[in-house]
C-alpha cells in the first residue's frame, strides 16, 4: 500500500547542524535496563527500531565520567576509550539502517550517588542527594566547574569516536547536574552561576559552547531541557525561567530536546494523562528558537503526529514508550499500514523494568529485550515448523498472541473462545477507570487475527476435555486464565483465613461483573498493583465511602516502579477515601473486620459494608490438568502436546500472558534446551589485567 500524502510531511528531511535526520521521526533517548550490562542486546533493540524507520535512535543516559556515575542503574557509559567499542556497537546497528544515532551524555551530581566509584557527587551548592539518600554532595569550587566542562568536552570526542551523530548536553529529569544549576531551589550560589536565570544558565551555555568547539562540526549538539517541573514557583516553570533558558540560549544548540521533569512527569502513564499532555507545556519553544524542536507525549496516533508538525508545535516526533511498543511504527506509516500499528498502552511496564534492573520489557510487545538474545524480530518470524494443526483455548491476551503469531508462522490455527467476545480478562480490566487504553492489547491482536485466513475463531465455545481430544488437533494451547480468590491467601496470609466463604467477600472479578456494593466499603490490597486503587475509584465514583486497607507501607506499592504510585496515592486522598497501610487483616466478621498492625500486632475492628479481596488469583488450569493426566488418551487424540500458557500457567502481568503466548508461538517445533539457558547471554569481559598487583 502506498503512503498515505497527509503523512508526508513526516518524511521530510530536517537538518541538526551538520547532519541530516532522514524523517521526523525520532527515538528520544530512553532507559532500557540494558545498557552496558547486555550491550549487546541493547545495541540489536535500537536496531530494530532504525530497521523500523526511527530517522533517529538515541541511547539511554550515558554517563561518562566517574564522579558522575549513576550505578545502580543499568545505563551506558563512557568513560574512557575502553567503553567505546560497546556503544560503537549501538552505533553501528542504529547506521546501519541509514538512521542518525544520538548520544544523551550524563552527570548526575547530586542525583548520582557514585555507588560504584564512592566518589563524594557535586552539586551546586552542598546538599543532600536526591533518591537513595543518606548521604550528601559537596558544592563545587571554581576548579571543579573547569573540571566538569573539560570532562564533557572529553566525553563528546569519545561519543564522536564511538560514531554517534548526535550529542546531548542534557538538563532534565533532574537526574543530572546542569539542571541543578538551572533550578534556583538547588542553585543558591552567590556568584556568577548562582542567583538570576543569567547566571543559572551560564554553565549550561558555557558545556554547549564546549561541545559545540570539541566536535560541533562533525555532530548535531542537542540540549534535552526541563522546561516546567509541574511544582509551581518551587521549581523550573514554562512561563518563568523555563522559557527564559531557552530564550537565552535560543539558537546555540542545534536541536532542542524539551519536556517536563521529573522522569514520572515526562512519562505519565495513560491512566493520569492524555496523548500529548506536554504541549502545554511546551507549544512555545519553537516562537524562541530557529533550530528543529522534538516533542514528546505519548504519541500514537499519526494524525496527531501531523498536527504537531503543521501547527508547528514540533518538528520531530519525540518517542521513547511508542517506538518500544512498536519499532516499525514509522515504517507502517510509510507503507499506508496505519493500522498494523502496535499503539503502547501507556502502562509503564517498560519503566519498570528499569527501576528494577533488569531488561526492558513491553506489554505490547513481547519481543522487546529478546531481538539480540533470543533472535526475536518484532515483524518477522519463523515458519512453521511442521503442518500440525493447532488448537487455542481462551481468547485473552496469551490465547490472541499465541493465536496470532502461530497464524503468522503459517500454522492452521483454531481459537476458541468460551465468552462471546476476545480479549478474557482486558474486557473488563480496561472498562475501569482510567484503563480505557489497554483494550489496545486485545484490539490490536483482533485486527492482526482478521488478515490472517489461517486462523479459525470460535465464539462462544467452552471446551471441555473430552471435545478438546475428539478434534484432532496434533497440539493444544491452553490459556484459559485465571480468576481472583476471595479467602485472603496471598502474599500475608500464606493459607486462607478460616470460615471466611460465609462471609460474603466479593472479589475483583464479582465487582466487575457488577455486583453491588455496599458501604463502607472496604478494599483489602494485598497484591500492590494497580487493582485495588482501581476499584476503589470505582466505588467512590458510585458514592460509597472507600476504606482502602493495605498491607504494604503506602498504596499500590508496586506501582513505584511504573511511576504511579503518588499519583495513585494522591487521588485515593482527593477522592475522601481513608487510607490504612500496613496492616493486614486478622478476623473477619459480619459486619466488620480486624485489622492487625504487621509490625505491633495491635488490633483494630472496623466496620465494613462490602469486602473486597485483592490478593491473588487462582489459574484456571483444570482442563489442563484434565488433559495431561492422562497421556495415553492424547496419544489416541493424535495430540502430540498440551500446553498451558498465560496466566492458565501462572497468574502474573498482561505483559508476561502475552510473552507467553507469544514464546509459545515461537517455540512450537522447535527443540528448547532445559538444562541451559534458552537465550544467548552477555558473559562480560575480563579484564587484561589480572591478577595484576593484589593486596
Ligand atoms: P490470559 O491473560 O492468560 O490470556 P484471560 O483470563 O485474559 O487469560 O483469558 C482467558 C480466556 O479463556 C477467557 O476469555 C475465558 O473465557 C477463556 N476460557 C476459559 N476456559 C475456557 C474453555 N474451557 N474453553 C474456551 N475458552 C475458555
Ligand atoms: Fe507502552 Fe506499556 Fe509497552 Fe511501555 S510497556 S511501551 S507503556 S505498552
Amino acid at each position: 500500500m502506498a503512503r498515505d500524502p497527509r503523512y508526508d510531511v513526516l518524511f521530510e528531511e530536517v537538518k541538526i547542524g551538520p547532519v541530516t535526520a532522514p524523517n521526523r521521526f525520532y527515538q528520544v533517548p530512553h532507559c532500557n535496563g540494558m545498557g552496558t550490562q547486555y550491550p549487546s542486546s541493547m545495541a540489536a533493540m535500537r536496531g530494530v527500531k532504525a530497521e523500523g524507520g526511527w530517522g533517529v535512535v538515541c541511547t539511554e543516559e550515558c554517563d561518562f565520567h566517574h564522579t558522575g556515575d549513576v550505578t545502580p542503574a543499568i545505563e551506558a557509559r563512557l568513560w574512557t576509550e575502553q567503553d567505546i567499542p560497546i556503544m560503537a556497537r549501538m552505533v553501528e546497528s542504529v547506521k546501519r539502517h541509514g538512521s542518525l544515532a544520538g548520544c544523551e551524555l550524563v552527570y548526575g551530581g547530586m542525583a548520582g550517588h557514585n555507588l560504584y566509584s564512592r566518589d563524594v557527587a557535586m552539586a551546586p551548592v552542598a546538599i543532600p542527594m536526591e533518591g537513595t539518600a543518606p548521604g550528601q554532595a559537596r558544592a563545587m569550587d571554581k576548579t571543579d566547574i573547569a573540571n566538569f566542562r573539560r570532562w564533557h568536552r572529553q566525553a563528546a570526542v569519545r561519543a564522536r569516536d564511538a560514531g554517534f551523530d548526535i550529542v546531548y548536553v542534557y538538563a532534565s529529569h533532574n537526574l543530572c547536574l546542569l539542571q541543578h544549576f538551572l533550578a534556583h531551589r538547588y542553585n543558591t550560589r552567590m556568584d556568577e552561576y548562582g542567583g538570576s536565570i543569567e547566571n543559572r544558565v551560564r554553565l549550561l551555555r558555557e558545556v554547549i559552547e564546549d561541545t559545540k568547539e570539541a566536535v560541533g562540526d562533525t555532530m548535531g549538539v542537542a540540549v534535552r531541557l526541563c522546561v516546567d517541573e509541574l511544582i509551581g514557583a518551587e521549581g523550573i516553570q514554562a512561563n518563568e525561567d523555563g522559557r527564559a533558558a531557552v530564550e537565552l540560549l535560543a539558537d546555540l544548540p542545534d536541536l532542542w530536546d524539551v519536556n517536563v521533569s521529573e522522569w514520572d512527569k515526562d512519562s505519565q502513564t495513560a491512566r493520569f494523562s492524555e496523548e500529548g499532555f506536554q504541549e502545554p507545556f511546551i507549544g512555545w519553544v519553537k516562537e524562541v528558537t530557529n533550530k528543529p524542536v522534538v516533542a514528546v507525549g505519548r504519541y500514537t496516533s499519526v494524525d496527531r503526529m501531523v498536527s504537531l508538525v503543521n501547527k508547528g508545535i514540533a518538528d520531530f516526533i519525540g518517542a521513547a514508550r511508542p517506538s518500544i511498543a512498536d519499532p516499525f511504527l514509522p515504517r507502517k506509516v510509510e507503507e499506508g499500514r496505519i493500522d498494523d500499528i502496535r499503539e503502547c498502552i501507556g502502562c509503564n511496564i517498560c519503566v519498570s523494568a528499569d527501576f528494577m534492573n533488569m531488561p526492558m520489557r513491553c506489554t505490547q510487545n513481547p519481543t522487546t529485550g529478546e531481538e539480540w538474545r533470543r533472535g526475536w524480530h518484532p515483524e518477522q518470524i519463523a515458519e512453521k515448523g511442521s503442518d500440525g494443526r493447532v488448537l487455542v483455548v481462551g481468547g485473552g491476551p496469551a490465547g490472541l498472541e499465541a493465536s496470532r503469531a502461530l497464524g503468522q508462522r503459517g500454522y492452521a490455527v483454531t481459537l476458541a473462545e468460551a465468552g462471546t467476545e476476545l480479549g478474557g480478562h482486558l474486557n473488563r480490566v480496561s472498562q475501569l477507570p482510567g484503563l480505557s487504553t489497554w483494550a489496545r492489547v486485545r484490539d490490536w491482536r483482533i485486527g492482526q487475527l482478521h488478515k490472517l485466513a489461517n486462523v479459525e475463531i470460535f465464539l462462544d465455545s467452552k471446551l471441555d476435555a473430552n471435545q478438546v481430544r475428539e478434534f484432532g488437533f496434533d497440539h493444544v494451547a491452553i490459556a484459559t486464565g485465571s480468576s481472583w480468590r476471595g479467602d485472603a491467601m496471598g502474599s500475608t496470609h500464606r493459607t486462607p483465613i478460616e470460615g471466611i466463604h460465609e462471609k460474603g467477600i466479593l472479589t475483583p472479578n464479582d465487582v466487575m461483573a457488577g455486583a453491588e456494593l455496599e458501604g463502607p466499603v472496604i478494599i483489602y490490597d494485598d497484591e500492590h498493583y494497580f487493582m485495588a486503587s482501581v476499584l476503589a475509584e470505582l466505588a467512590a465514583s458510585q458514592g460509597h465511602k472507600v476504606v482502602y486497607v493495605t498491607t504494604a507501607p503506602d498504596a499500590a506499592h508496586w506501582t513505584h516502579n511504573t511511576m504511579e504510585q503518588s499519583l495513585i496515592q494522591k487521588r485515593l486522598i482527593e477522592m475522601g477515601a481513608e487510607l490504612v497501610m500496613g496492616k493486614h487483616i486478622a478476623q473477619i466478621g459480619d459486619q466488620e473486620i480486624e485489622l492487625a498492625c504487621n509490625f505491633t500486632d495491635n488490633r483494630s475492628w472496623m466496620d465494613r459494608g462490602s469486602l473486597i479481596m485483592v490478593t491473588m488469583r487462582d489459574a484456571h488450569d483444570a482442563l489442563y490438568s484434565e488433559l495431561v493426566a492422562d497421556p495415553a488418551a492424547l496419544e489416541t487424540a493424535g495430540i502430540k502436546s498440551v500446553t498451558a500458557i498465560g496466566d492458565c500457567l501462572a497468574p502474573g502481568l498482561i505483559a508476561a500472558a502475552v510473552y507467553s503466548g507469544h514464546k509459545y508461538a515461537r517455540e512450537l517445533d522447535t527443540e528448547v534446551p532445559i538444562d541451559s539457558p534458552p537465550f544467548r547471554r552477555e558473559v562480560m569481559g575480563l579484564s587484561n589485567d589480572w591478577p595484576g598487583e593484589l593486596p
